[in-house]
């Protein structure tokens, strides 16, 4: 687990970090030119790096002894007419004059491969920095101002890991473990996924030919996403209108959307197996007036009526599923998983399984769920046991309830509709961020409330109460005027209620943003009411997260005079393998 802080002043950063870390980034290196000095194999693995990022190494190296012929790929790259071979001594002009002319002939890059004349190295490097030329010289990471990382490479996609000098052999088994951990077909799903996003903005382009309105880029259409709220739940009333071709502006913006949501939220296997047709379904879905793909109607019935499972899967780590559900998971012939299900929960599906994800995003999420409702009907009909499988339990702000209504309106009597408990976020997630939710002389009583209301509306504020933790879900994508309504009074709202004054909120109330509880990305901000939205803007969000306010944040946790907030990154609330049994212990 990582800890950063805040510290008060506005001029200090906002994260310390413990180690002195590089910065990471992608050089676009096509056409540079690269030097590379020698002719050993590292001087013929860093020419085949050269030329695979599209650059134009150039070989400065006396020849070998005659007994030790050149590299055989340096002599195939020599042949090729891909790489140009000085067969001298660098010289300084070599740096300042080999290079692009569009720079002034500075070259690239300068990569030394060998370490048998040291104090020729160093000339090098400082020959390289004096002219601000990257230099990289092998095994003297003081004469280098860059090094390169150990790097898995899958079509478009490049995974990198340093250690930042610590070792690179280390380096390149963390690589290697991480590359291990990704699905395959990744790459091709991130070309597929980029393609999507050129094809949208290419046919909102065409659309609005003659608007001089720019696309958004997709980092700015982020930003206005909903963050991990349930969009089974209405929001404003333009967040559920259904897009009409006549509102093109709102249209482009919600596919670019749909596509940051489907790359936050699918299960990275699941990205990874994106097909054409499951592009074109959504995109299409946009313009539909019919149901989804499975009409309800037009289904064979079954002479035996199938039954429903509603299942809760938990916050996130599969741990965390209850046995019945695990059950419910193995033994069910469709399951129709919400979009915040985890995917350690979804990766338990059986393969022969029928799975299908909601296509939950904002301005589909209704029809997202009769979408959803449509298909289990349907299953039911057909005989099967269809799981509805939803996040945290299906009893708290998941709808659960109204689904029960919607298939007993359809018939189904009440053994035929099982609903089955998780562990909700509401109570999970201040655990995993060591806040007792109750605890005697701090908290005798827990409130768990929406940040956001029916169609958008902010629901009642609640009132303080000293002795009580507050549990607030769907509710830091609005967190600025959430605490306004709790630490305010809100419009209309009277002096002097039926109930009398609503205590408000003091700006002092210990509070905690809890965000992908139980991931390996769980991330906990702890500060007050006061700094809580300053907090989340400076350090952006990570949904879905969750606010916990009361005396409670401070029970097990003492904060440190003087910091605004501290960020605690990292999960290991579930390493129960690290604690061997003494018996097991004692057999090794
Ligand atoms: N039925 C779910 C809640 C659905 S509402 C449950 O019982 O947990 C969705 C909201 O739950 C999100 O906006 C967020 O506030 C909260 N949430 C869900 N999973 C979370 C997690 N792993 N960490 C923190 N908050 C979470």
């Amino acid at each position: 687990m990582t800890t950063s802080d805040c510290l008060p002043s506005s001029r200090a950063p906002s994260s310390q970090p413990t180690y002195h870390t590089s910065l990471l980034t992608a050089i676009d290196s096509r056409n540079h030119v690269h030097l590379i000095l020698g002719t050993n194999s590292l001087a013929a693995t860093r020419v085949a790096q050269s030329l695979a990022a599209g650059a134009k190494p150039i070989l400065v190296a006396p020849p070998p002894p005659e007994d030790k012929p050149l590299h055989y790929s340096l002599q195939k790259h020599i042949d090729d007419g891909v790489l140009t071979w000085i067969p001298r001594r660098l010289v300084g002009e070599d740096i300042l004059d080999r290079g692009r002319a569009e720079v002034g002939r500075v070259v690239d890059a300068v990569f030394v491969t060998s370490t048998e004349d040291m104090g020729w190295s160093e000339e090098v490097s400082r020959h390289c920095k004096r002219h601000r030329v990257p230099v990289n010289v092998v095994d003297a990471p003081a004469l280098c101002t860059f090094t390169l990382l150990s790097t898995h490479v899958d079509g478009p996609l490049q995974v990198g890991v340093t250690t930042n000098g610590r070792g690179c052999k280390l380096a390149s088994r963390i690589r290697r473990e991480v590359a291990a951990a990704l699905p395959s077909g990744l790459g091709d799903a991130c070309a597929r996924l980029g393609e999507v996003r050129r094809r949208i903005q290419e046919e909102d382009r065409l659309a609005t030919k003659g608007n001089t309105d720019v696309v958004p880029a997709m980092e700015e259409v982020e930003e206005v996403t909903d963050e991990g709220v349930d969009d089974s739940l209405d929001q404003t009333s333009s967040f559920n209108k259904l897009v009409t071709e006549a509102d093109l502006d709102a249209a482009k913006t919600r596919r670019m959307r749909w596509l940051s949501q489907v790359c936050e939220y699918w299960p990275l296997k699941r990205l990874a197996a994106i097909t054409d047709a499951d592009v074109d379904a959504v995109l299409q879905s946009y313009h539909d007036t019919v149901a989804g793909p499975l009409d309800a109607a037009s289904t064979p019935p079954s002479p035996r009526l199938g039954r429903v499972i509603l299942a809760g899967s938990g916050p996130g780590h599969p741990d965390l599923l209850t046995r019945a559900t695990h059950k419910a998971i193995l033994s069910a012939d469709l399951i129709l998983a919400d979009k915040l299900v985890p995917s350690g929960v979804l990766d338990l599906i059986p393969r022969r399984t029928a799975v299908h994800i909601a296509r939950k995003f904002p301005g589909n999420a209704d029809r997202a769920q009769e979408e959803l409702l449509s298909l289990a009907m349907a299953g039911v009909r057909e005989g099967k046991t269809v799981l509805r499988l939803k996040q945290g339990d299906p009893f708290v702000y998941g709808r659960g309830g109204e689904e029960v209504e919607f298939f007993r309106r359809e018939g189904m009597a009440d053994d035929r509709v099982v609903v089955l408990p998780g562990v909700t976020s509401a109570l999970s997630a201040p655990l995993f961020a060591g806040i007792p939710v109750t605890q005697r002389d701090v908290a005798d009583q827990v409130l768990v409330c929406t940040g956001t209301g029916k169609k958008g509306l902010p629901p009642a504020p609640p009132e303080w109460v000293a002795s009580r933790t507050v549990v607030f879900l769907m509710a830091l994508h609005r967190i600025g005027g959430l605490v306004g309504e709790l630490t305010g009074r809100v419009q209309g709202e009277k002096e002097d209620g039926e109930g009398g004054k609503r205590r408000l909120w003091p700006l002092d109330a210990p509070c905690a943003v809890v965000e992908r509880a139980s991931c390996p990305d769980q991330r906990v901000i702890r500060t007050t009411l006061r700094y809580v939205e300053e907090a989340i803007e400076t350090e952006g969000s990570r949904p879905p997260g969750l606010l916990v306010v009361g005396r409670a944040c401070e029970a097990l946790y003492t904060p440190e005079k003087g910091r605004r907030w501290v960020v605690e990154d990292g999960f290991r609330g579930l390493d129960l393998d690290d604690f061997v049994a003494p018996g097991i212990a004692a057999m090794e």
